[in-house]
């Protein structure tokens, strides 16, 4: 069975060790970072580097190139971004992404998490809203960006301190507030970050039937749930289908906990 370095490499800065290291530590894995490994050159979150790949790939790239410069020949890295809901435009998503690459068992592990709960805020000096914003956001734990309205140039960032605040504040009267995406200063990209870390340790403990390579995981649905009254099928899928990233083996698995779909979600007994 595939199995974790009981050291494992992080690429990653901003404090993500704190977050993951709980959820592997039940395996025996310690993570390190290797210090001198800049991974701001993957892009930044206040928009000094640009990212020029998705996410995905990024977390790759960065994965790789920290084991390069550690020397490692296994690593993990994480890799988040903010952008639209594909299918709705107006609300925000948090896409967390992280990466487990093994050389020696040939292993490309990918855990991943989305989050509408996020922190992604901006407030400017015409607001009288000042007080309500820090509650809301939790400032503090959330950290800021302050920038100057009138010229949109960055004056401070890792912003966590009031009295640090209005002191800004009295020196640049034209302000603009941005919460901090970094991870180390948004709790609620923590918990996703969290989240993807759940998933990837999921993936590396579920192995495949047929070749026991581990990420025997869930990559579509299918079929339909009859509905509990009527017995016609509804649009409720019946299957999860299960494919295996190395092989190709699929399986198809009943939905756990539930064999029949309420009537109120059939188009023959609720149109
Ligand atoms: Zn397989
Ligand atoms: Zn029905």
């Amino acid at each position: 069975m595939a199995m974790f370095p009981s050291q494992l490499l992080l690429s990653s800065k901003h404090l993500k060790e704190q977050i993951l290291q709980p959820l592997f530590a039940p395996y025996g894995v310690e993570l390190f970072v290797e210090s001198g490994f800049d991974t701001d050159q993957y892009g930044t979150f206040c928009g000094t580097t640009p990212r020029m790949e998705g996410p995905r790939t990024t977390v790759k790239e960065k994965c790789l190139a920290g084991m390069t410069f550690a020397n490692k020949r296994q690593g993990l890295a994480s890799e988040g971004s903010f952008g639209p809901h594909p299918s709705s435009p107006f609300l925000s998503i948090n896409e967390e992404w992280l990466v487990y690459i093994d050389l020696d068992q040939n292993l490309e592990i990918y855990g991943h998490s989305v989050s509408m709960d996020l922190c992604h805020q901006k407030l400017d000096y015409q607001s009288l809203q000042l007080n309500d914003f820090l509650n809301r956001i939790q400032f503090g734990a959330q950290g800021l960006l302050f920038k100057d309205a009138s010229t949109g140039a960055l004056i401070q960032k890792g912003i966590t301190n009031e009295e640090q605040l209005q002191d800004l504040i009295k020196a640049y009267p034209q302000w603009v507030l941005e919460t901090e995406l970094r991870a180390h200063l948004n709790p609620k990209r923590q918990k996703n970050i969290a989240a993807a870390g759940k998933d990837l340790i999921a993936r590396m403990h579920s192995k495949c039937p047929k070749c026991a390579q581990p990420d025997f995981s869930v990559s579509a649905t299918s079929g339909q749930l009859p509905c509990s009254w009527c017995k016609r099928p509804t649009n409720s899928y019946a299957f999860l289908d299960y494919t295996c990233q190395s092989c190709g083996f699929a399986e198809k698995k009943m939905r756990p906990g539930q064999q029949t779909e309420d009537p109120q979600y059939c188009n023959y007994c609720n149109p």
